[in-house]
């Protein structure tokens, strides 16, 4: 098989599962690092690395807190979005559904509108200066509970920034049961955002299920355990509700045994729309562009096969229908002129 990643490198792309701290590459960190002088945190490169080398799922959660410690300023918030627009840009991803947990940083005592107003500050340039096109995606941190819930909601519904499109739950599963959340969904919903929570991640396909049901979830993060039945593939392929596919993380926390056996070829062989996606892309050691790769290897793509994938997050996402229309355009004469490299 061809090499696919000069082909991935350049395709314009569009990314619906990432989240905001968990993007926070070394370089970004550094810099956070530089500010808050206290932290314990390395600002050297090299120490920096080791830092980011992946051991265990204790380690990834150990550097995740980290780095929330260093974002306690609007200023951090600004700096750190438009940062990760930038580490996008490179990667030629021009829209992202960008996954924000404002009250992990209001409960540590960011103002909320001074935080509300960094993030759009930050989409703006990053849309002017860069490129990339950022929309919201405000989630529940589960493992904080209904207080959480309701901090949520509130903040996303009486300070709405004009970026936000979507409301979500994330966190760990086991125990944390989707139903519970309903209320704070209908309300979200009843607003006008979009609901895509986590689900079926380390928990099984009744997790989706109720997401489904009880969160009315128009995609799904992750979805993992949804092979596990096929009546629910069924009823995704049916509905044309995306799975967010994040092939290395599940990997790196154990959501999945082995890449060999990710259920992504099972998903698009039931007719699921699937997206691939980097959830935490540095703290996994991935980027969007190896999660392509990873995903062409599994599914055995050529270039048509990853721009169709490509398209999928485009049909997936919340863009209006002229966005949608602009970018799987881009996509297809980005293919279209792609030298044939097939020997066949
Ligand atoms: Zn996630």
């Amino acid at each position: 098989m061809n090499d696919l990643h000069p082909f991935i490198a350049g395709l314009p792309k569009a990314e619906l599962h990432v989240h905001h701290v968990g993007s926070a590459s070394p370089r970004i960190v550094s810099e956070l690092a530089a500010h808050h002088p206290d932290s314990k945190v390395p600002t050297d490169p090299e120490a920096l690395a080791d830092f980011f080398t992946f051991t265990d799922f204790a380690h990834f959660i150990d550097v995740y807190l980290s780095v929330v410690d260093l974002v306690r300023t609007p200023e951090d918030v600004r700096l750190l979005t438009f940062e990760v627009a930038r580490d996008m840009a490179r990667q030629n991803i021009r829209y992202a559904e960008l996954t924000v947990t404002p009250f992990s940083s209001t409960r540590r005592g960011i103002p909320e509108v001074g935080f509300m107003e960094a993030i759009e500050d930050a989409r703006k340039a990053a849309e002017a200066e860069l490129g990339v096109v950022l929309r919201w995606c405000f989630d529940i941190p589960g493992e904080a509970g209904l207080e959480a819930a309701a901090e949520t909601t509130r903040l996303a519904l009486d300070l709405r920034p004009e970026g936000l499109v979507s409301f979500g739950l994330g966190g760990p599963e086991i125990g944390v049961d989707r139903p519970r959340f309903k209320p704070y969904f209908d309300q979200a919903i009843a607003a006008g955002l979009h609901s895509v929570p986590h689900a079926g991640e380390t928990t099984g396909p009744q997790t989706v299920w109720d997401a489904l049901t009880a969160l009315r979830a128009e995609r799904i993060g992750h979805g993992t355990s949804s092979v596990q039945d096929p009546k629910l593939l069924d009823h995704l392929a049916e509905h044309r509700i995306a799975l967010e596919v994040c092939p290395t993380s599940n990997i790196a926390t154990r959501a999945v045994a082995d890449l060999e056996l990710h259920p992504v070829r099972e998903m698009t062989e039931a007719g699921v729309l699937v997206t691939i996606n980097s959830d935490d892309p540095p703290m996994f050691g991935t980027d969007l562009n190896n999660e392509y790769a990873v995903a062409a290897r599994l599914l055995a793509l050529d270039e048509r096969g990853v721009a169709a994938l490509a398209k999928n997050a485009v049909e997936a996402s919340f863009l209006d229908p002229a966005g949608k229309r602009k970018l799987a355009a881009e996509i297809d004469t980005y293919t279209a002129s792609w030298p044939a490299t097939s020997a066949g």
